[in-house]
């Protein structure tokens, strides 16, 4: 069995690919040109879900649903302080052309105009899984405390500016291994692999 993933970010590809080594992995422009998906799910578990069907039906469309699931990643973080926002519009935080830079720069703002230099936050993942055997999904969380500055090169998004529990570091300082054991993501792709591990049985 293999796995496509329903994501063109390529940062997110890097992280599935660090945790599931154990798996063949393709991100989507390996086996198709990328295409526009429309998100307009209500949860991140809705936009999750809308990812992996429609690479699963491209999937099906190339004949190669025998051989692939899809699998994607819909993630964001939630700033209490911010009546937790941006959520599943972390992407599109700062308008419709947002870039991450954008998205720090209007956190960073929004935690300005209440006079605040930190909140409590948390990131969630929502991993879901489209096979020709149905439809899964599973949720992880990384909680811990949005700064108004950003420090560190690595990660992405939000990275620089959120120190998780336990760390006096944001993820942009600690080492990208680091991440691959405590993030969202990881979370959700360890409950994931359950449902990957018996999918593979009735796969070649
Ligand atoms: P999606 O691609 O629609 O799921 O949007 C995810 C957005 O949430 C990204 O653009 C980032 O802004 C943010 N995000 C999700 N996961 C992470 C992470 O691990 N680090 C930093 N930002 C993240």
């Amino acid at each position: 069995m293999k796995i496509v993933l329903a994501t063109n970010n390529k940062d997110k590809v890097k992280e599935i690919k660090a945790f599931y080594k154990d798996y063949e992995i393709y991100a989507l422009s390996e086996i198709c040109e990328p295409f526009e998906i429309e998100e307009n799910g209500k949860s991140f578990k809705e936009n999750a879900l809308i990812k992996a069907r429609a690479v699963y039906t491209k999937l099906c469309e190339l004949g190669l649903e025998n051989e692939f699931v899809s699998l994607s990643d819909d993630s964001g973080i939630s700033v209490e302080a911010l009546g937790f926002a941006p959520g599943i519009y972390s992407a599109r935080y700062s308008g419709e052309r947002a870039t991450d830079a954008s998205n720090r720069e209007k956190l960073a703002c929004e935690l300005h105009k209440l006079g605040l230099t930190k909140s409590r936050a948390f990131y969630t993942a929502c991993i879901a899984v489209v096979s020709k055997f149905g439809e899964f999904s599973t949720h992880g969380f990384m909680y811990g405390t949005v700064i108004n500055e950003e420090r560190g090169d690595n990660g992405f998004g939000y990275d620089f500016m959120f120190i998780p529990d336990g760390f006096d570091k944001t993820v942009g300082e600690i080492e990208p291994k680091i991440k691959l054991e405590i993030s969202h993501r990881s979370r959700g792709l360890a409950l994931a692999r359950y449902i990957l591990k018996s999918l593979s049985k009735h796969y070649k």
